[in-house]
Parts: C-alpha cells; structure tokens; sequence
C-alpha cells in the first residue's frame, strides 16, 4: 500500500492542473479522439449526466448540454441520467416542490429527444447502492482537498453568508459516487467541470490502490474522462448567465406568447445597428446567437441581414426563432406532463434499472473490502 499521506498531497496538485492550459489541450486532443471513436462505435462508452431538479430546464441547458446528450444518445452511446434530488439541498433548507420539478425535468428530457429505450433516467433518493458508496469514498479524499475544488469554492462564494454544509463541501465525493456506481467511462462537461471530474478519477484510483481488485485484470472502477463540449454559454434577459436560480430564463417548456414577453424585457444596447459582437456587445450578440442556433444560420451572416433593424427588429426575429424552433417539443412537453403517470412509470423502469447496476457495483466494493458477511 502506498505512503497515504503523499498520495493525498499529490492529488490536490492533480485538482489544480487539471485546469491548466496545457492540460486543458490535452483534454481537448483527448476528446476529439473520443469523438471519433464514438462515430466507429460507440459500445464501449457508458455517459453519465445530470441535473438538479431546482426548477424547469432552459435554453441554456438545452444548447448548453441537452442537446449533445441527445446527440451523444442517438449516436449509440449508453446513456446514464441522474435527477440529482439529494443535490437540491446543497445549499437550500428543503426540497421544495420536488416533485413537480422531477417530473418536470423529466418531461423536459423526453420532450427534447431523450428516449428511456436508449437511455435511464433515475434520482439519487431511489438508489440506495449510490449512495452507499459515498462511504468508502469519504475516506479516501482530505478535507483541504476538497476545500481546495475549484467548483466547490465556486459554489460557496454563490450561495452569498450561508455557512456551507458538509454536503456541499462533499460534493464532489457525490459526483464521485454518481460517475462510479454504473462504471461511466465518460462525461460530458464543461471546461468548469474538470476539477470534477479529476476528483473522481482520483478516487477511482485510490479505491484500487487501497482494496485492490476483483477481477485481476481491470480495476473496479475506471478512469472516467471528459468529454469536453464547445458548447455555447447562453445569457440570460439580463445579460448575466442564463441560470434557473437568477429568474433569467426562458424555460423549454415556456410558451409562445410568454417567450415573446420575456424576450421583450432583454437587455439589449443603444446601438441600433446590429453586429455579432460577442466580446463588446455581449447582450445583443447572445440574441443573435439564439437566432443562429433555433434556425442552424451563421450569427455573423444573421447580424449583417438585421443590419439596422435595431434592438426591437433583432427581439422579433429571435422570438420568432425560439417559438418555431421549440415548438414541436413544446406540444410533446405539455402532453407528457399532461400523464404524469407515464412519467412516474418511466422514473420507475430507471430507477430499478439503476439500482440493479449499482447492486452489482456494490457487491464488488464489498468484496474488495472484505465486507462479505
Ligand atoms: P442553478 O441555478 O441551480 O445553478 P443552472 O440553471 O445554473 O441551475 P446548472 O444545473 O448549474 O443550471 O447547469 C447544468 C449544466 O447545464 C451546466 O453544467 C451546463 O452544461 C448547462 N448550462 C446551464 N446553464 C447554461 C447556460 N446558460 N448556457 C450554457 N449551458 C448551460
Ligand atoms: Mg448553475
């Protein structure tokens, strides 16, 4: 067994460079190799993803991440999606109306294309195994590892005065049970979420070097890695990250008319002359991007035909955009949510699926411990 002490000093400067430049590029040459491998064959990959269930889904999400899941989805590539209910209480002193908000955000998965043929949706609270493995996994990260994550620190500063909860500093440790439990090889994230996802690795690596192995040939949990999105960052009507806790959002499941009002109320700029401009004309550009991606143009292309149509001109051809664009998985979101029983069938089937992947994982963390009464 290796000295413990050094090898959990080490791993802290691991979480660190893993946002490096350099190890970024790596990260980046590494997912484009993925890709690649995913379009030959996509077996030998298990995604896992998720979302807290703090309020319905927005456009940011799904530009910003739903959109690759279902690309990744229809691609072949078993699909593990976690509504992070145990997440919500993070940073909040109850669940809220959780559930409304699970059974929302999953109509809002199968709305956008998310299919429980190819794809298990399931909540932390219904696998137990999960979990559990929180446990074992505690012991192998220090506290000032943890307080060091990037993400976590993020998150604190986030949450204003609140005294951080040991679930939150934990975290990551969570995330490490989440992507471990069914063996994900692969994650989507954002650059943000590489300390994350190193964590992870980190612990994956640990479980093996203290409790060695089942099968001598493959450790119990593998070396999950990122796969990193170009993904776009969409703003919300006040210019800021489009966010479910800022009251910023145009949700998914939104209509057409409040779409409209909302998209009234965005900031915009005095210049009536419309440019893709990211850097210097964040708000308007953001727009101009919506329009780009609900109509698959080029924004640079979409700005120059605006020309000076102004602020107002640019409001119309983006709600016009997002209203046609969402349309179809409007009308499929109102009538999955019209059937809550098929969505409570559907978190079922996921649920069972899911823990029946994570009994087995368990039964070998038992084993590897020696933990087999
Ligand atoms: P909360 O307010 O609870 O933090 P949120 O709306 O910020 O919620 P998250 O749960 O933080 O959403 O985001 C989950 C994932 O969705 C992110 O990791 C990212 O991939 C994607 N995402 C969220 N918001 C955006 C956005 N505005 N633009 C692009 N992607 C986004
Ligand atoms: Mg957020």
């Amino acid at each position: 067994m290796p000295d413990q002490q050094s090898t959990l000093t080490d791993a802290g400067d691991d979480l660190a460079s893993s946002t490096s430049e350099a190890s970024l590029r790596r990260t980046e040459a590494r997912s484009a190799q993925i890709e690649a491998q995913i379009a030959k064959d996509p077996t030998g990959f298990r995604v896992m993803t998720g979302d807290r269930p703090t309020g319905n889904l927005h456009l940011g999400h799904y530009f910003g991440s739903l959109a690759n899941r279902v690309r990744l989805q229809n691609a072949g590539v078993e699909t593990f999606i976690l509504i992070a209910d145990y997440q919500v209480i993070t940073d909040r002193d109850g669940t809220g109306p959780i559930h409304e908000r699970v059974l929302g955000m999953l109509a809002d998965y199968l709305a956008v294309g998310l299919d429980p043929a190819n794809t298990t949706f399931y909540a932390h609270s219904a696998v137990p195994s999960l979990n559990q493995l929180m446990l074992p996994f505690l012991s192998l990260v220090t506290d000032a590892e943890l307080r060091r994550n990037p993400t976590v620190k993020a998150e604190l500063e986030a949450t204003g005065d609140r005294p951080m909860s040991g679930l939150l500093l934990t975290y990551p440790v969570h995330q490490a049970a989440d992507i471990l439990f069914c063996k994900a090889n692969l994650v989507p994230v954002g650059k943000d979420q590489l300390p994350h996802l190193e964590q992870t690795r980190v612990v994956a690596r640990r479980f093996d070097e203290r409790y060695g192995r089942v099968d001598p040939a493959r450790p119990i949990f593998p070396q999950a890695e990122a796969l990193l999105s170009n993904a776009p960052s969409v703003l919300g009507l006040d210019g800021t990250k489009m966010s479910k806790s800022k009251g910023n959002v145009i949700e998914i499941g939104m209509d057409a008319d409040v779409t409209a009002k909302l998209i009234k109320k965005a900031v915009t700029d005095s210049d009536r002359h419309i440019t893709y401009d990211p850097i210097n004309r964040p708000e308007v550009s953001n727009l101009v991007m919506l329009t780009a991606l609900c109509t698959g143009g080029d924004p640079v292309e979409i700005a120059a035909e605006l020309g000076d149509a102004g602020g107002g001109g640019l409001k119309n051809l983006v709600t016009e955009a997002v209203n046609e664009f969402f349309a179809p998985i409007r009308a499929r979101r109102a009538e999955l949510v019209a059937d809550p029983g098929h969505l409570i069938e559907v978190l079922r089937a996921g649920n069972a699926a899911a823990n029946e992947v994570g009994e087995a994982t368990l039964a070998e963390v038992r084993q590897a411990m020696n933990m087999v009464y």
